[in-house]
């Protein structure tokens, strides 16, 4: 398949080069020369713009920073598109800027699907992503062998917007999850419990979640996790106050009565504006302490 991927940066650049392994004929474009010239450097074709890249292709990739990059570039190159060329935004965005990018393909005469990630650049690197996809039935079975190339895990979710409903919704659990977890431990330490014994119980019980068992907050109890290396991401507090940022436009614009969802995007917002950004995002335990 000729694919175009537009967006090279940290995510982008290694995802592209992993097409390339999987045999694609890949023509990318980036603003940014150095990270084209990387990419370069992995077989993909650099292109001189991005709807040169996307003139010839069957499939159009983007992986960008944010939705008003997407709806841009889209307006950049879906009139240099060939008609039904199908194009996939990787991206993290806003959902409703999603199901617009997506309107304007189609009203261009192409198909549109959203394919958000998760697994970092670790796993954008070891092609272990998950792919959390929007589309058509049909724009499915057709992407998904490329996802595939990509990515350990690709699932439908539903048609267009689907794939970043799901991302925030689930980044939305996370987010809580971790600050109850941080919250839990700082009080127990306030009592006199070692993290040790509140990890024995507490995932062996009904407090047992992905935050506690395998990102803990806090050294010791799980050995892998950022908080035993400093707090190196792992997932930044940056990403994790953009993916609630996200949550928190959706809550509002549909109405839903999510305060703990729209609390954590105000606590790791706070979070991101100081170092916490560069922190993988348990670190916000650091941050719960310092404020008790
Ligand atoms: P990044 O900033 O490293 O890369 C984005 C690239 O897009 C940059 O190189 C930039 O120059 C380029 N760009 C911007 N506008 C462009 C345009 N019009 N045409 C061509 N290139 C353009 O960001 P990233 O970390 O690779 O993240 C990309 C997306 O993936 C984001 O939406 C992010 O939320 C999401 N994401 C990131 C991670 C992560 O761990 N980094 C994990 C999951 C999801």
């Amino acid at each position: 398949m000729r694919i175009a991927f537009i967006g090279l940066g940290n995510m982008g650049g290694l995802m592209a080069r992993n097409l390339v392994k999987a045999g694609h004929h890949v023509d990318g474009f980036d603003l940014d020369d150095a990270a084209l010239n990387e990419a370069s450097g992995h077989g993909v074709r650099a292109a001189g713009s991005a709807a040169a890249a996307a003139g010839d292709a069957d499939l159009v990739i983007t992986m960008l920073p944010a939705g008003p990059h997407v709806l841009r570039c889209y307006d950049d190159i879906l009139p240099a598109a060939r008609p039904g060329t199908l194009f996939a935004d990787c991206s993290t965005i806003d959902v409703a800027d999603a199901h617009a990018a997506a309107r304007a393909a189609v009203t261009a005469g192409h198909r549109a699907l959203d394919a958000p990630v998760s697994g970092g650049v670790v796993g954008a690197s070891a092609a272990t992503l998950t792919f959390m996809v929007g589309a058509a039935e049909s724009d499915f079975a057709a992407v998904e062998p490329v996802l595939a190339a990509m990515g350990r895990r690709v699932v439908h979710c539903g048609g267009p917007g689907a794939g970043q409903a799901a991302k925030i919704c689930n980044n939305m659990i996370l987010g809580a999850s971790m600050i109850a977890v941080s919250e839990a431990f700082v009080l127990g330490e306030r009592l006199g419990l070692s993290h040790q014994a509140l990890y024995d119980v507490a995932s062996a019980a009904s407090g047992q979640c992905w935050a506690l068992t395998t990102n803990c907050p806090v050294p010791g109890p799980v050995p892998a996790s950022p908080a035993n290396h400093d707090y190196r991401p792992g997932f930044a507090g940056a990403l994790m106050a953009k993916d609630l940022g996200l949550a928190a436009n959706a809550v509002r614009a549909h109405g839903v009565a999510a305060d703990l969802g729209l609390h954590a995007a105000e606590i790791y917002a706070a979070f991101a504006e100081g170092a916490g950004a560069g922190q993988d995002f348990s670190a916000i335990v650091n941050s719960i302490r310092e404020r008790s």
